[in-house]
């Protein structure tokens, strides 16, 4: 069977507007996971997933009083590993069930940790937005596309630390869920990891950890059904096929931006460059008619 990588993005837990509760993030992951489910008879499956909103919430839950020991941004990370991992695994237990398949198939949340660089130069430059959006200015925030937001450190991930355990869970039929938020980052120091304040983009870990597990597809499903040129102008176009050369031109051109479209972008072209058969993004509603070719952003690579 053909390895797969869903990476479900942020809106898939928590849609504009809501306020994230247990309800709705179980809800939102009904549609994705569904069709996981179904999915999981014909390929091995490996799910990602987003946390800005989350990791954000756990820090300010935890500035809310002095009473509390304040924990360092890479502990939060793996809390939301653990929160988010349970909701998708109790939505994909019932999904299962419903599907009579429970009994052969296995699931398990991998804490997953992600290593990177102590000098990349996101530490000095945050550019990662988490938590709630602000209208007004807050202090120590930073302005965005959606409005005022605390910004962190987002460096590149080097390698998954877990991709070994992974790849033989696979191997054993498990669908794996892992690389929760990026994963927690940590930095190697002689023969142990030590962890570092930072959020790791979740797009450009899921590519990693698809060269690294060998995988044959990696689909980032997302709340837009297809990637644009001149996105939120009204002379866009959607795109249904993009060569990685076209696609390394556009971004130059500015259809991406770094926030949101910009690194889906760039792990899908790195999840090709590195080997990959088959890379789409789409929405989460669309990721089974995405495989059959019926709806999506199709990428393929080109010489260049
Ligand atoms: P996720 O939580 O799935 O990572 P993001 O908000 O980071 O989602 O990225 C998806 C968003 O990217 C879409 O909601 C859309 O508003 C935005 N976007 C920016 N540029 C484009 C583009 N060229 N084509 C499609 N969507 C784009
Ligand atoms: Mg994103």
């Amino acid at each position: 069977m053909k390895t797969l990588i869903v990476a479900l993005g942020g809106n898939a837990l928590i849609k504009s507007g809501e306020r994230g509760t247990p309800e709705q993030m179980i809800n939102n992951l009904r549609a994705p996971i569904k069709q996981i489910a179904e999915l999981s008879n014909e390929y091995n499956i490996v799910i990602t997933h987003g946390n800005g909103p989350q990791v954000g919430a756990l820090l300010l839950q935890q500035e809310a009083s002095d009473e509390i020991t304040k924990m360092p941004l890479q502990i939060l990370v793996a809390e939301t590993q653990g929160q988010i991992g349970f909701l998708i695994e109790s939505t994909l237990d019932e999904e299962l069930m419903h599907l009579g398949i429970d009994l052969d198939k296995y699931f398990l949340t991998v804490l997953t940790y992600v290593e990177v660089d102590r000098n990349d130069r996101a530490f000095k430059h945050p550019t990662k937005p988490i938590g709630p959006v602000y209208k007004r200015k807050q202090p120590g925030y930073v302005k965005t596309a959606k409005g005022w937001r605390r910004v962190v450190p987002s460096p590149k991930p080097i390698r998954i630390v877990q991709s070994r355990e992974i790849k033989k869970l696979i191997q054993e039929n498990f669908i794996v869920i892992s690389c929760g938020g990026g994963g927690v980052p940590v930095i190697q120091e002689g023969n142990r990891f030590q962890g570092v304040e930072a959020v790791i983009d979740k797009d450009l870990a899921s590519a990693k950890l698809g060269e690294q597990v060998n995988a044959d597809i990696l689909i980032i499903a997302t709340d837009v059904e297809k990637v644009a040129l001149n996105y939120g102008r009204i002379d866009y176009k959607y795109l249904d096929r993009v060569s990685t050369a076209d696609a390394k031109e556009y971004m130059k051109q500015g259809h991406f931006p770094p926030g949101s479209m910009g690194p889906k972008i760039q792990a899908v072209i790195n999840f090709l460059e590195s080997g990959g058969e088959q890379a789409i993004i789409t929405s989460i509603e669309k990721i089974k008619d995405a495989l059959d070719e019926k709806a999506g952003t199709h990428f393929y690579i080109s010489e260049s």
